[in-house]
């Protein structure tokens, strides 16, 4: 294939991209900017395969059939509550890819010098994938998501900072280049897991953030490596996208990245909490019919969607009830924080999913002034994201967080199971106020009977 060819293919890779990137700004343009950005990497692959001549026609046909029947699998078949994880895989492997891919092209030339983005992105990537592989088991429940601290950690993580700048410096000062690129991958792959083990189920969506963004950067590395542009721009647009990202999740729970990175806040905790509290004061259960009576009298409703809507599945339902409430005219909108949920956006796909009207959904800043003017607002699985703990207890380790303001509705109604805290493990004595209702039991359930309650009024 003609050398311009390929460069013109990539230069449309690069802006389906940056289109791509646009759009999925928006839940209304998602769809197509993700289907726009995944064309831009499929040319851009196509022409990379054809200008390196490495693989037959055939070969590249079985293998884009065998890769994108894996993914499309993988697609329909992961949970939504299953997302997180996922994406700290696909970081994982997008690291791993990197490193092996400039391990390979050095190999060969062990004679010559070595560019520098070669032990870049060997470093990099092999932090990604081994921090991404922790995060993988701490999102997955396959170990604890709580921090998991060490003696010395602060020494040890610094020590092995030490060793990899040394390990670099040894090799462009005349050390075996093979010897440092084995020592340099096995430190990577430790320091790799030193950061993220004692980081907090509270942190992962920063975690997971930031490793996309260091996965993007061993990309860019590579890209460098090869002498790729199309690698180069994609790996930058990703780096800085996630580091966006990261930014952007920091601020939403008010926490500083270094804060972050120093760990030790949140956990796994499913510790439940008493009905009683210690100061006398006792919840108030209610029944769906109860709050059904409370809903068809209510002028506004605010629904806030946690990661208990997810889990529950209940998307669908809740819609159903919103359409039912509107039909009576109540004035119904959806409060979306954040981090609501296990992934940035994970609330946003939900209601997506289930057909929610776009323009119902409102960020938190858009609608935390409205709660004071609400009648009831009905806390579908979330609770971290609720706490006004955050707001007021120094001592919290969500102490700071933006919340929603549900605390000021007239009502407020939460629908969980059990009095079991939120992610982050923090108890959350808005359970106890006297404007709030207890509704336990799944929220598919709950969601369905109040369905049929609302209905037969
Ligand atoms: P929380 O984890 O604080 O609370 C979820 C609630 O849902 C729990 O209290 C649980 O109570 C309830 N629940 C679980 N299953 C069901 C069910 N089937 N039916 C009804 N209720 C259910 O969720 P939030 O969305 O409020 O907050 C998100 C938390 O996760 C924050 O701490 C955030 O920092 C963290 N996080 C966010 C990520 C992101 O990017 N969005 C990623 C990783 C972590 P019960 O067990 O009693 O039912």
């Amino acid at each position: 294939m003609p050398q311009g060819l390929i460069h013109g293919i990539y230069l449309l890779s690069a802006i389906l991209f940056i289109a791509g990137l646009k759009r999925l700004q928006s839940p209304v343009t998602a769809r197509s900017g993700n289907r726009a950005a995944a064309l831009g990497m499929l040319l851009a692959i196509i022409a990379t395969l054809f200008s390196r001549e490495i693989l037959t026609p055939v070969e590249m046909l079985g293998g884009l059939a065998i890769g994108g029947f894996i993914g499309a699998v993988m697609a329909k078949r992961v949970k939504m509550t299953a997302m997180p994880e996922l994406v700290a895989a696909f970081n994982g492997f997008g690291g791993l890819a990197s490193a092996l891919v400039a391990t390979a092209e050095i190999i060969p030339n062990l004679q010559n010098t070595t560019s520098v983005y070669s032990y870049l992105s060997i470093l990099v990537g092999t932090v990604t994938f081994s921090g991404s592989f922790i995060a993988f088991m701490k999102l997955s429940g396959k170990m604890t998501g709580s921090p998991v601290e060490f003696f010395g950690r602060y020494v040890i993580t610094a020590g092995f900072l030490i060793l990899i700048a040394a390990t670099i410096g040894w090799a462009f000062f005349g050390g075996d280049i093979l010897g440092c690129i084995i020592i340099l991958a096995g430190l990577s792959l430790i320091f790799g897991v030193l950061i993220v083990l004692p980081i907090g189920g509270a942190d992962m969506p920063v975690i997971v953030a930031f490793l996309n963004a260091l996965s993007g950067l061993a990309a860019a590395a590579t890209g460098f490596v090869l002498e790729n542009t199309v690698l180069i721009i994609s790996g930058a647009l990703v780096g800085a996208s996630g580091i966006m990202l990261t930014q952007t999740m920091c601020v939403a729970m008010n926490r500083k990245f270094w804060h972050v990175l120093i760990g030790g806040v949140g956990g796994d905790s499913a510790e439940e909490m008493s009905g009683k509290h210690t100061d006398g004061r006792s919840i108030t259960s209610t029944t769906p019919d109860d709050t059904a009576i409370i809903l068809n009298y209510a002028r506004k409703v605010i629904i806030v969607p946690g990661y208990g809507l997810a889990v529950a599945q209940a998307q669908h339902q809740v819609r159903e009830l919103a359409e039912t409430l509107q039909e009576r005219g109540v004035d119904v909108k959806y409060a979306v924080h954040p981090v609501a949920g296990r992934m940035p956006g994970h609330m946003n796909v939900l209601l997506a999913e289930a057909n929610v009207p776009y323009d119902s959904l409102f960020e938190m800043e858009e609608i935390n002034h409205e709660f004071d003017s609400t009648d009831v607002a009905l806390i579908i699985g979330a609770n971290d994201v609720v706490n006004p703990a955050a707001r007021h207890d120094q001592s919290s380790p969500i102490y700071g967080m933006p919340i929603l303001n549900v605390d000021q509705a007239k009502t407020v109604v939460f629908l969980k199971r059990s009095m079991r805290p939120g992610y982050s493990g923090v108890s959350n004595l808005l359970f106890f106020a006297p404007n709030t209702r207890m509704l336990f039991g799944d929220a598919k359930d709950s969601v369905s009977e109040l369905i049929t309650e609302v209905k037969a009024i």
